[in-house]
């Protein structure tokens, strides 16, 4: 019984718990280590590892943040690992270290790491920055009007599942698509040769039948992806393995259900070859219910 224990007690039986709480926490981050290296998420209906933090493991949007930068700071530095088990390094500081990381080249990661153990949110700020070769990641935080957030809610119904944030970020990737797309158009080139090259037609008669969403369909559910977010093409049956590009070859699926897919075809190990450590998904926005209306924040890359 808690309420029997004297304070001295109270004190030493907490400092026991935390420290097996950290223990799992480690544990957590293994476990979440080797999903995001398979990419099962996908699997269970869920485009990013972040997605099936929230949606599968309920974790609130910030905890699950908190823990894909970690993941993926350990593809950086995997010291990172062993210092938050020693509890030298908690998981704020190693999510900030992704981001530092992932916009600075660092030669030696191991030294930045030892730098910031220990140290306070603030401090750790300061000596990123001072290490930075480009500014920090900016945040820029929007404050929608009710008259946009009607605007937004409306263009949603066409998304069903995705969140607000998801919806911003496909409206501004097909813009960005369609300004590539009229580039392309402007200069003339000759036809590809590459065995890659998938024909307009093809890619037309494909975006037909996909409407615009990723068809990869979840094992688990049997539910169909729909995902808007960052479409590919992929080959069923692979290039190296024979496959053409043909309309019945070809299908359209978000990243994540690419990766996966390639991960399912080629295995791991060709799989980590041929992405790297760069293919880490689009970091996650942060939304907030404030007096103000609904306030987004996005993690810009320093300029
Ligand atoms: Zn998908």
């Amino acid at each position: 019984m808690i309420c029997k224990l004297t304070d001295n007690e109270l004190v030493s039986k907490i400092k026991i718990k935390v420290k097996q709480e950290k223990l799992i926490v480690v544990e957590v981050l293994n476990y979440l280590e080797e999903i995001d290296r398979r990419k099962v998420f996908v699997d269970y209906g869920t485009s990013s590892l972040f997605k099936f933090c929230t949606r599968i493991l309920k974790y609130s949007d910030a905890e699950a943040a908190i823990r894909v930068k970690t993941i993926h700071a350990l593809k950086f530095a995997p010291i990172i690992k062993e210092k938050i088990k020693d509890e030298a390094l908690n998981l704020t500081t190693a999510a900030s270290l992704y981001s530092f990381f992932k916009n600075n080249k660092i030669t030696n990661r191991f030294e930045v790491v030892n730098k910031v153990c220990g140290r306070s949110a603030r401090e750790v700020k300061d000596i990123l920055n001072s290490l930075s070769n480009n500014p920090l990641p900016r945040k820029l935080t929007l404050t929608l009007p009710e008259y946009l957030i009607k605007k937004l809610e409306k263009v949603g119904l066409d998304f069903e599942d995705c969140s607000e944030l998801e919806v911003i970020e496909s409206l501004i990737d097909k813009h960005l698509e369609q300004v590539e797309h009229s580039k392309a158009k402007r200069k003339p080139t000759k036809a590809s040769t590459s065995q890659r090259h998938i024909p307009r037609d093809v890619r037309e008669a494909i975006d037909k039948r996909a409407k615009n969403r990723c068809e990869g369909v979840s094992p688990i559910t049997g539910k169909r992806c729909n995902s808007r977010v960052s479409l590919e093409y992929d080959h069923l049956r692979p290039i190296a393995l024979g496959g053409e590009s043909s309309k019945e070859n070809l299908r359209k699926l978000c990243k994540g259900c690419n990766q996966r897919a390639g991960v399912k075809a080629l295995g791991l190990h060709k799989m980590a070859q041929r992405t790297g450590t760069e293919t880490t998904p689009s970091i996650p926005f942060f939304m907030e219910n404030t007096e103000a209306g609904l306030q987004y924040s996005f993690i810009m890359p320093g300029r």
